[in-house]
C-alpha cells in the first residue's frame, strides 16, 4: 500500500526514504516544532539517523514544497507540513507556541497588496504577537 506520503515525495520527484517519511510524519503530527524536536521524533522510530541527514531532509523537504518553514523574530526555525494556503500564525511573547490563523477560506486576500508597486505577490508574511491562553492563566492567577 502507497501511503500519503509516498504519494507526495513521488509528486514532487523526491525519492521515498524512511527517513524523509519520518520527517513528514513527526511534522503531521507535530506541526511548528524546531529541528531539535524533529530530529527527537525521528529518532524515537529511527535512532541511527544522524542529525545531518534530518537537515538535509527538511532543506529538500522545504526545497521542494512540501514543508514550510518559518521563523519568528527571534525565535527558532520551525517547520510544518501545512503548505500552500498562505495561512498565518499567532505566536505567545512568554513560552513561543505558535497556533494557525487561516486566510479567508479558499484564499488569500491580504495576498492582494493595496498597492504592489508591480511586484509579483505570492507570499504575504504575517505574525500575530500575543500571550497563549495559558500564559494569560498564568498570569491572573499569580
Ligand atoms: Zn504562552
Ligand atoms: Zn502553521
Ligand atoms: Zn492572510
Amino acid at each position: 500500500m502507497t501511503s500519503d506520503f509516498e504519494t507526495q515525495l513521488r509528486a514532487v520527484s523526491l525519492r521515498v526514504t524512511r527517513p524523509r517519511l519520518a520527517v513528514l510524519a513527526a511534522l503531521r503530527d507535530h506541526p511548528h516544532v524546531d529541528t531539535d524536536t524533529v530530529i527527537a521524533l525521528v529518532r524515537a522510530d529511527q535512532p541511527t539517523v544522524s542529525h545531518q541527514a534530518v537537515y538535509d531532509v527538511l532543506r529538500a523537504l522545504t526545497d521542494a514544497g512540501l514543508v514550510r518553514r518559518i521563523q519568528p523574530a527571534g525565535a527558532t526555525a520551525r517547520y510544518e507540513s501545512r503548505v500552500g494556503d498562505n495561512h498565518h500564525h499567532v505566536v505567545c511573547r512568554s513560552c513561543g507556541a505558535i497556533a494557525d490563523v487561516d486566510c479567508a477560506v479558499g484564499h488569500a486576500p491580504c495576498l492582494t497588496a493595496s498597492d504592489d508597486h508591480g511586484f509579483t505577490v505570492d507570499e504575504a508574511e504575517v505574525v500575530y504577537w500575543g500571550t497563549c491562553p495559558d500564559c494569560a492563566t498564568e498570569r491572573t492567577s499569580q
